[in-house]
């Protein structure tokens, strides 16, 4: 790590002062001190905190860390848009709500005049299957895995070759290198 001293505004504090480099980022020494303690010694900031400050030490979302996904009820509130796309097929978009926050996206047309109906119609589940998956982590903190987001990919393909099948191809290659890392990480 560069410890060259330079003038210049701490990128933490703003104040203009000789920084130098830690962690990535140009901190004054005051700044540097405080991100080695966040970085190595999370626990006495956490206690100083509590004792300095009236309010939680991390905004809400951030807390809410689940260790299990959240089940979802068998029957969702939900809205549907009716529109057209520019070759004037007649969509269907369906957005299924937990307490006023998305947390599925599903869309259908009848393709009237189209040839590939089969791998438009994967291309499409694909689609709504992932931005579904995103959903549920942002808005109800469903942890996000490699492995969740090929099962979806897996699931939207209606024929071999089709493009999820060729992209699940690819990317599972990278599940057991994945699980590796985590093991390696872990023991670490
Ligand atoms: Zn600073």
């Amino acid at each position: 790590m560069e410890q060259e001293q330079k003038t210049s505004t701490c990128e933490l504090c703003g104040a203009r002062k000789k920084t130098s480099q830690s962690h990535g980022m140009a901190v004054c020494s005051t700044c540097r001190t405080i991100i080695s303690n966040v970085k190595n010694h999370p626990d006495i900031v956490r206690r100083a905190w509590q004792e300095l400050r009236d309010e939680p030490i991390l905004p809400r979302p951030a807390q809410a860390v689940h260790t299990e996904d959240p089940d979802l009820p068998d029957v969702l509130d939900g809205k549907r848009y009716r529109t057209i796309d520019r070759d004037r097929n007649k969509w269907y978009l369906s957005i299924s709500e937990l307490d006023g926050r998305p947390v599925e996206v599903f869309a259908s047309t009848a393709f009237d005049r189209d040839h590939e109906l089969q791998s438009r119609i994967s291309n499409l589940t694909t689609i709504t299957r992932l931005i579904s998956l995103i959903l549920r982590h942002i808005f109800i903190g469903e942890r996000l895995t490699l492995e969740k987001v090929l099962k979806q990919i897996k699931r939207s393909s209606r024929q071999k070759n089709d493009l999820p099948d060729m992209l699940y191809g690819v990317l599972s290659r990278y599940d057991s290198a994945q699980a590796e890392q985590d093991l390696r990480r872990k023991s670490a």
